[in-house]
């Protein structure tokens, strides 16, 4: 247990943002077509509530080779070298390159307003890092229209893309922007 993720928060999230508490209920998994299982809202969040606080087992670059499949196809990048594998139902949570949500190392919270069935989505590149072993993947989000190749490294966006998103990214993504800006 890590102390982010043990803390216990009422009012904000690591990020800082103003919260409501989760309540059982407010998200089901469901299938989500060609994508597999997704996450989907069953009630109304406003921008900036929370949707899901959740605590991945922390696991390091050495452990990697001991995961199951499963295990490594849901991990999620807290630092350079570490991660997390990603518990239900956090791990169901799709991709979008225009998302309604953002995740931290242990919350979801909305970044718009959600409704109720609307798919809850993230943009995977917002804590990733090309540490020599980066994912691509075809994404068919709808944004823009025709189907795209999403890289998995943060420094893949658009410079616009990178200063608009640095604000939600996880602490080793925003450190590794301000070095590459030479802000540090
Ligand atoms: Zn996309």
């Amino acid at each position: 247990m890590t102390a982010s993720s043990s803390r216990r928060s009422t009012s904000t999230n690591s990020s800082g943002v103003a919260t409501e508490a989760f309540d059982q209920g407010s998200i089901e998994v469901r299938a989500a077509g060609r994508k597999g299982l997704g996450v989907f809202a069953c009630r109304y969040f406003a921008e900036g509530s929370l949707i899901l606080r959740f605590s991945g087992r922390p696991v390091g670059r050495a452990d990697l080779p001991e995961l199951t499949e499963w295990e490594r196809e849901h991990l999620g990048e807290i630092d350079i070298g570490l991660y997390q594998v990603l518990p239900e139902p956090r791990c169901y949570v799709n991709h979008a390159c225009s998302p309604n949500a953002v995740s931290t190392r242990d919350t979801l919270y909305a970044v718009r307003e959600i409704r109720a069935s609307e798919e809850i989505s993230i943009d995977y590149r917002l804590n990733a890092y090309d540490d020599g072993d980066v994912w691509e993947m075809s994404c068919d989000c709808g944004a823009p229209d025709r189907p795209h190749t999403v890289v998995g490294d943060f420094f893949s966006m658009s410079a616009e893309q990178q200063a608009r998103n640095v604000g939600v990214a996880p602490p080793f993504i925003q450190r590794l922007y301000r070095q590459r800006r030479g802000l540090d």
